[in-house]
Parts: structure tokens; C-alpha cells; sequence
């Protein structure tokens, strides 16, 4: 018995594919197939097309085959005026979004693959001219394309695996786990992502975290220095395991690559308030401060933390090389 899946790409700029074609050293298909998933079609993985592909689609809403998990990339795009024939899906006189919906009903589980299929994601940024919207989101309001109420016939909502892109793990292990039945509603987030990700911040494990621990932050990209105060990161707000668990198969993660995380697994995170790479501030303080720190301890500690920042970190903070290396007491070796 193989696990069925269906991958649709909606309002998607294909970056979720891209994404996990980059899962683990054996590659996408051999993780999937370690845990019996056989794509039944991808649009850019797969060789059926035109009249073959819309076949594949149309037996599993006939009931000829059983469909497991639904995995839609992209926002659903629903105008203009409802009708959601900004994008059709070719060859069958019919929206995406109507596909989306009617194939919903027939899988057992509905996977949202990246931001924008959770949430809406960047379609929706500006005046959302399309009326995108993720599958069971709009932003951080529940309804989207399917309503509030959308439970798939394996009793769960849709599992946002969010990201923009997500974590190619982060896609295989989702669909490693509901395939073998040990993804239960308890182990998603308040937003239905699954929890294996989203109970990390991304902060946790960023190799900048001793500037941050000092306050001894970059003034500009290219600086070993934290890029909270200054340069817009939001990753000790931000959902995701991304600075535990290496991208592209070795170190690597937004702020290890010198990028300020912009919390591309929150909803809205497509409007910030302030530009991506500016820290938004009111009297000098930033206005979006660590989850769990109120307010009054962070100024306390930061304080404390920059009074007691020793030379070296702060004169690294702000160079591209380490400048001051570590003094180390001799009887430390
Ligand atoms: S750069 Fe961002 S992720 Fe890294 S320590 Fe600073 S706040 Fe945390
Ligand atoms: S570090 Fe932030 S922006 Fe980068 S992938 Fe993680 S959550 Fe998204």
C-alpha cells in the first residue's frame, strides 16, 4: 500500500517545488518513497500532461482512486468577482481554486505546502488584486478558500506547513508522518502547523546568538553582529526550526547566510509594518520584542547585556572577520 498524493500548484511562484527538490542527500522523490508516498502527479515533476494529467485528476473525483493527501503550493486565487478565473487550470474550462475545493473533499488529509497556500502569502500583499487567500486562512483570520469549519476525511484541518519556502524536511517529514498515521490534531500549532517545527523559534541555534546574548548588534549586511537591533530580524518571534537543522545540506539559515529572518511562517508576514530589512522601533526600542520577554525586562537586560559586552564582541559585531579574537585563560587548555 502506497500513500497517495496530489501536488497542485496554485498562486505559487514554484519556490515550494524548488524547495524540496533540495530534501536530503537521496533527494525528494527517494525520502518520499522511504516512507511509501508515490505522487500520483506533480506539474513539474511528473511526465503527464494536458488531457492525461486532467484524467489523474478526474479519477480521483470520480472515486476510481483513493487520494491521501491533497498538497496545494500557492494561493488560492479566487477573483475576479469569486469567480477565481485569474487562474484556470488549463484544458478543463475550470478555476484552480474550484479544482481545490472539490478535490478536497476527497482526500484524507489536505497539506498547504509554504505560506502562501497556508495564509496567502505574498499574492495578498499591497491591494491583493487577485482576492488570494491561503486554503483555511486569509492572514491570521481561519476561513480562506475552504471556511473554518474544513476538516478533511482524516479528521484534520488543512496542515499549514508554512514557510516561504519551507524547509524541505519540514515538507517530506509532514508527509512521512501523516502516511504513517502519527500526525494527530494535538501535534499542530495554533495556526495547524505541524508542531516538530513550529515550537522552535527560529532564533534558537543562530550562530549569532552570543551578539545577541551582548546586544552587540550589525550596523549593516555584511557584519558578524546580531540583526535584530538594527537590521529588521524577527526570528525571536518567528516560528520554525530553520538555524537547527542545516538548508542545502550543510550550515545555513537566513541570518547564517547574513539575511535578516522576516518571519516567513507567520501569516501577514507579506505587510510588515516597517521595511524587511529595518527594525521598527518607538523611543529607540523595537516594537516587535522576543515572544515570552515583556517589555520592561527586555530594556532591563539589554541594558545590563550592553554595559557588560566585552570589547571583542562589540568590535566584532560590526566587521566582516573577526577582528578581537576569544583571549583564552592558559589554564583553559
Ligand atoms: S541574527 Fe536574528 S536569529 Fe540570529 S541571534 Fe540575532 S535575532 Fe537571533
Ligand atoms: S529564518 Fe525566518 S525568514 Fe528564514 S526560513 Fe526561517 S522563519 Fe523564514
Amino acid at each position: 500500500m502506497t500513500f497517495k498524493i496530489l501536488w497542485l500548484q496554485a498562486g505559487s511562484c514554484g519556490g515550494c517545488t524548488m524547495a524540496a527538490l533540495t530534501a536530503e542527500d537521496r533527494g525528494l522523490i527517494a525520502a518520499l518513497r522511504a516512507f511509501g508516498v508515490e505522487i500520483l502527479w506533480h506539474p513539474a515533476l511528473s511526465v503527464e500532461t494536458g488531457r492525461e494529467a486532467v484524467k489523474i485528476l478526474e479519477d480521483i473525483t470520480s472515486g476510481k482512486v483513493e487520494l491521501d493527501a491533497l498538497c496545494v503550493e500557492g494561493s488560492a486565487m479566487r477573483g475576479p468577482g469569486g469567480t477565481g478565473k485569474f487562474q484556470m487550470l488549463s484544458g478543463t474550462g475550470r478555476s484552480m481554486a474550484d479544482w481545490i475545493r472539490e478535490l478536497s473533499g476527497f482526500a484524507r488529509y489536505v497539506v498547504a505546502v509554504g505560506t502562501c497556500s497556508a495564509f496567502g502569502g505574498l499574492p495578498m500583499a499591497g491591494g491583493n488584486v487577485t482576492d488570494a487567500c491561503g486554503l483555511q486562512y486569509e492572514g491570521d483570520s481561519e476561513g480562506g478558500l475552504l471556511g473554518r469549519d474544513f476538516k478533511s476525511k482524516g479528521g484534520l484541518p488543512v496542515i499549514n506547513i508554512a514557510g516561504c519556502a519551507p524547509h524541505p524536511d519540514w515538507i517530506t517529514e509532514t508527509l512521512g508522518l501523516l502516511a504513517t498515521v502519527r500526525l494527530s490534531a494535538d501535534q499542530l500549532d495554533t495556526f495547524a502547523r505541524p508542531r516538530f517545527f513550529a515550537d522552535h523559534l527560529a532564533h534558537h541555534g543562530c550562530s549569532r546568538n552570543e551578539y545577541y546574548e551582548f546586544k552587540a548588534s550589525a550596523t549593516q549586511f555584511s557584519h558578524l553582529g546580531c540583526l535584530m537591533e538594527n537590521l529588521g530580524c524577527k526570528a525571536t518571534q518567528a516560528a520554525g526550526d530553520c538555524n537547527l537543522r542545516s538548508w542545502n545540506g550543510s550550515m545555513g539559515s537566513c541570518p547564517d547566510a547574513g539575511f535578516p529572518c522576516v518571519a516567513c511562517t507567520s501569516p501577514g508576514f507579506e505587510t510588515p509594518s516597517d521595511a524587511f530589512q529595518e527594525t521598527a522601533k518607538r523611543a529607540g526600542i523595537p516594537i516587535g520584542l522576543p515572544v515570552d520577554m515583556p517589555k520592561a525586562w527586555f530594556i532591563a537586560l539589554a541594558a545590563l547585556s550592553k554595559s557588560a559586552t566585552p570589547e571583542r564582541v562589540n568590535s566584532n559585531a560590526q566587521s566582516d572577520h573577526v577582528v578581537i579574537p576569544p583571549v583564552r585563560d592558559e589554564d583553559d587548555t
